[in-house]
């Protein structure tokens, strides 16, 4: 199987199953207890504490690790929300969030809280003269993805976070696809706090982390004497420690990254130039290196899935925790994106383990399989 849906998920790097399996083996005790082995378990939370803490330029006081990012993003919008001052309770959102995160949103201003949303451009960049515009003294919180999961491109976090204080806001920015494809620290990239996912770098899921920048007020949402009191919970140390590894097996992310991008574009100008009618999404614009989000002229992503499976390839729909559905992007639709293409829209996400023999074997085997179909879909147009 040739997996392209590195977006979605991806497999655990053999370093961090070396680096989980004697915790979960050995280091079983509770990392509050007063014993020798409680006391092990804490050195070893303290100690890949520090690791991630070095590896994304933060001090180790201002990582709190959660359940993933889904959770992290919870933890920083409620509870920054809580901490802020009775006369700022507006928050900002991205319009092309992930779309947990969107719930959330949707969630707070079921509530009462006034949310308002900054929008994208056709080619998927965000507005940022909306997003000046929006950005007023009654502003909380700005949450912001550093890069979209659809279709990769890259948000001006640094501009919007400088904004956000100038205006007295805090900044939020969701992180999760961005850390392990890009370089990140902490320390210059401007948000005051910042989720992340180990399951996207080639970590174990259900281990996540945010970093809140300290000094910044924020009111824990699950109450316990873990992570300082701002995250109660017995800690998963056997996920903690394989985030940490994780992070660590990254080696030369710029490389990793020109790498990857090489193979995309590879890919991307091979099938436009074996299928004319292929349409990349957000081409010209800044993107993470792996991601590719296209359609086939209006074949239904349905039928190019289909025969994606039968060459053994896995992509997606689009993200994960929405495909299955049949509601067209969330993402595409901000940007303007008509129902009939959104739903056209596949998305190929490469990743470590990606080769050119990969690319080479899809763009080999699939436009003799689309071609006809393109064809047959240009005859049936009105
Ligand atoms: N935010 C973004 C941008 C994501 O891509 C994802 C994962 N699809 C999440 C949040 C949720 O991450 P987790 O699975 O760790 O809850």
């Amino acid at each position: 199987m040739i997996y392209l849906d590195h977006n979605a998920t991806t497999p655990l790097a053999p370093a961090v199953i070396a680096a989980m399996l004697p915790v979960m083996s050995g280091v079983w005790a509770n990392t509050s207890s007063q014993h020798g082995p409680g006391q092990e378990a804490k050195r070893r939370l303290a100690g890949a504490r520090a690791t991630v803490a070095r590896l994304l330029g933060c001090k180790p006081a201002e990582v709190i690790f959660t359940s993933g990012a889904t959770e992290a993003n919870h933890l920083a919008v409620r509870g920054l929300l809580a901490g802020a001052p009775a006369n700022r309770q507006r928050v900002l959102f991205g319009s092309v969030e992930h779309a947990g995160h969107l719930r959330l949103a949707r969630a707070l201003a079921a509530a009462g809280v006034q949310v308002d949303y900054l929008p994208v451009h056709p080619d998927g960049t965000l507005d940022l003269a909306a997003a000046q515009a929006l950005i007023g003294p009654d502003v909380a919180l700005v949450s912001l993805m550093a890069a979209n999961n659809e279709t990769g491109v890259l948000m001006p976090v640094a501009d919007v976070a400088a904004w956000a204080h100038a205006a007295g806001a805090v900044m939020h920015v969701d992180a999760t696809q961005f850390i392990g494809k890009q370089v990140f620290d902490f320390a210059t990239c401007g948000a005051d706090a910042v989720s992340l996912s180990a399951h996207k770098f080639q970590g174990p899921k259900g281990i996540g982390a945010l970093l809140l920048r300290q000094g910044v007020p924020l009111l824990p949402q699950t109450l316990g004497s873990q992570e300082r009191g701002r995250r109660g919970g017995t800690e998963n140390l056997p996920g903690i420690v394989g985030l940490a590894a994780a992070l660590e097996a990254l080696g030369d992310i710029t490389a990793q990254a020109k790498r990857i991008a090489a193979l995309r574009d590879r890919l991307e100008r091979g099938l436009q130039a074996a299928l004319p009618d292929t349409h990349v999404w957000c081409q010209g614009a800044a993107r993470l290196p792996g991601t590719s989000c296209l359609r086939f002229g209006q074949l239904s992503q349905e039928v190019v899935l289909q025969r994606l499976d039968r060459l053994q390839v896995a992509a997606s729909s689009g993200a994960a925790c929405s495909s299955g559905g049949s509601a067209p992007s969330h993402v595409l639709t901000a940007m303007g994106v008509s129902a009939d293409e959104a739903l056209a829209t596949v998305r190929f996400s490469l990743g470590a383990g990606t080769t050119v023999e990969d690319v080479n074997y899809l763009l080999r085997e699939l436009p003799p399989l689309l071609a006809p179909l393109l064809c047959e879909d240009l005859l049936s147009a009105p």
